[in-house]
């Protein structure tokens, strides 16, 4: 209906009124709760940051119909430029030519293709492939952990959390035994990762607060006691989800933390 479809005979199957969204945020909330209502349906998904709304697009099977009319029905009520980031699956690297000449019709969304930069006859700038790679490891991140959701205070505003690397972009192009095939995968795996509200994120990668392989939230040692109340009040949780602690992330954490210095630090109290 928001895409500007007519149903037919409609009433012979659906009892209900339909309504149009009229702003993207009502779209992203009710995707966000039919997500958490069915994880396995990992469907496109669309974010938004201050200056843009972003739509991951599936372009396997009949996703990438869904990603179509997801992308016409977020043209007519987005407030912003749209980015829309071709994810690649199987062999597929983009939407049908007839979608992408619809979208690039609508006139209000940048295509993006994410497999561009693993092709290295194609000349794309450096900051084109950071973002594109960050859009395939926020693809990922979405669908392991669903919709944005700080993992240490539960803040759900979209344009202030982000994907946090538990082993860092820095620290993994440092490693000169990996090839860059087996570098890039570490930089977009979806286990290597969590989302963070600004505030944690810059806590995390500041390694004030840290994660131990149990999950633990651990802050370091020689905090004044204002700041370390001030953790205590902002931090709800004081170990990580389940769903976030398989072994593949713990192998992240221990990764990250071979550089880091556990001995002086301590359990975080909420
Ligand atoms: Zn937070």
């Amino acid at each position: 209906m928001t895409a500007g479809v007519r149903f037919l005979n409609i009433e012979q199957y659906y009892h209900y009124e339909i309504e149009a969204y009229h702003n993207v945020d009502d779209l992203i909330i009710d995707r966000r709760d039919n997500q958490i209502g069915n994880s396995s349906n990992n469907s496109s998904y669309v974010s938004k940051s201050t200056d843009s709304i972003q739509i991951y697009a599936k372009t396997y099977g009949a996703s990438k119909y869904e990603s179509t009319l997801l992308a016409i029905a977020v043209s007519r009520i987005a407030d912003r430029p749209i980015e829309l980031y071709n994810i690649c699956e199987k062999d597929l690297k983009k939407l049908p030519q007839a979608s992408i000449n619809t979208i690039e019709a609508l006139g209000n969304i940048s295509l993006y293709y994410t497999t561009l930069f693993l092709d290295k006859h194609l000349s794309v700038d450096e900051s084109e492939r950071i973002k594109l790679r960050s859009a395939s490891y926020l693809y990922n991140l979405y669908n392991r952990l669903g919709y944005k959701k700080c993992a240490l205070c539960s803040c759900e505003i979209p344009e202030i959390i982000q994907g946090a690397h538990i082993w860092g972009v820095s620290q993994i192009s440092r490693c000169n035994h990996l090839d860059e095939e087996t570098k890039f995968s570490h930089a977009i795996s979806g286990n290597n990762g969590l989302w963070l509200c600004q505030n944690h994120h810059k806590l995390f990668d500041s390694n004030i607060i840290m994660i131990d392989c149990n999950g633990h939230v651990r802050i370091k040692d020689g905090l004044a006691a204002k700041d370390i109340a001030f953790l205590r009040t902002t931090t709800f949780k004081n170990s990580l989800d389940k769903l976030i602690l398989n072994d593949d992330f713990r192998w992240y954490i221990s990764k990250r933390n071979e550089e880091l210095d556990l001995e002086h630090s301590h359990e975080l109290a909420v």
